[in-house]
């Protein structure tokens, strides 16, 4: 992923640290309450269903050795022999499962090269689909280098394969909901941490395998049944804090939100506010409710994010579980929610 906005990131980091500094109850019980409420800027309070008790329970280990296959293939940059092998290993993982595979050549500032996004249907009762996505391509321009990018593209990917587990041969009572394995998520120059700065803007050297969906998405008409996009990225860090994204949709945030304090992870989310550009942009432009469930301090001063440093051992399984099981109650409880605030 890119960031819009570094500068806000620090200044938004003191008061997360005083917020943090409040917050000892950490992993606390889940929420008792049958009915909670939270407003949302501008809007309706928003009334959530009652809580149904035991959560999903997300193999967090599991999850991690998903990670770890898929890091063991070493750099998948875009274009490279490894990128194909982790394409292949997604798909063998989704064998009976209603897969979709969007391909297309894209032009990039490094010239054209194939993308492939993946994309496996879980089929609900309810009209209407949920989309949770996390990209899988490592950073081009550090191809020629060790970096496998553990937390940043392949612990989401694992995630979502181990979610895939849950949502596998059972007709959904609720939305369907669909799982995207999308490429092409990193800018193909440089964005200004080492070598030449990117010249181009964000959005015209990056995202570029989720804005092809978005675009195929709203053509054809998916996009007006997709009730909500939940994207996951760089949430393996051990000491994980999820982001309160300012591109998200407020009241989505607050689903999100809701669903963590049920499952007694709140600790983990939104203690600061940042600005992130990622996957979910396309899908916000195109008015898609959208949360981007990312955690942007890796390291002491983001040493490990698009650096060598980005390995395995500064993920922890824990994570993964909290983070998917947080996922798939925010689907419950999007479920449940009838009607779903306007966009
Ligand atoms: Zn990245």
């Amino acid at each position: 992923m890119r960031t819009l906005s570094r500068r806000l990131s620090w200044v938004a980091l003191a008061g997360a640290l005083a917020v943090i500094a409040c917050d000892r109850d950490k992993d606390a019980a889940p929420s008792q309450n049958t009915s909670v409420s939270a407003s949302v800027p501008g809007g309706e309070p928003l009334k959530f269903p009652p809580d149904e008790g035991p959560p999903v329970a997300v193999d967090g280990d599991r999850a991690m050795q998903y990670v770890k296959d898929i890091v063991k293939f070493g750099p998948r940059p875009l274009g490279s022999a490894n990128h194909k092998k982790v394409e292949e290993y997604i798909s063998s993982h989704l064998k009976g499962d209603q897969v979709e595979d969007d391909t297309f050549t894209a032009d990039t500032p490094e010239g054209k090269f194939p993308v492939h996004n993946i994309i496996a249907k879980y089929p609900g009762t309810k009209d209407g689909i949920i989309i949770v996505a996390s990209h899988y391509d490592t950073n081009y321009p550090l191809r020629k280098t060790s970096y496998v990018g553990a937390n940043d593209g392949a612990s989401s990917s694992g995630l979502l394969l181990e979610l895939a587990n849950h949502l596998r041969g059972k007709q959904r009572d609720g939305y369907s909901v669909w799982l995207v394995w999308d490429d092409a998520e990193e800018a193909m120059k440089p964005d200004g941490s080492g070598g030449q700065p990117n010249e181009l803007p964000f959005t015209e050297d990056s995202l570029y395998g989720i804005t092809h969906l978005a675009e195929k998405w709203q053509a054809d008409g998916t996009l007006k049944k997709a009730k909500a996009f939940i994207l996951t990225d760089m949430i393996g860090d051990a000491d994980l804090n999820v982001e309160r994204e300012t591109n998200s949709t407020a009241w989505l945030k607050e689903v999100v939100y809701e669903a963590a304090k049920r499952l007694g992870y709140q600790s983990h989310f939104f203690g600061r506010e940042l600005e992130v550009s990622d996957d979910h942009i396309p899908f916000v432009k195109r008015g898609v409710p959208s949360v981007d469930l990312i955690d942007f301090t890796y390291g002491y001063n983001l040493a490990y994010w698009h650096t060598t440093e980005d390995t395995i051992d500064k993920l922890n399984p824990r994570s993964l579980q909290i983070v998917g099981s947080v996922v798939l109650e925010t689907v419950r409880i999007l479920d449940k929610m009838d009607p779903l605030p306007p966009k």
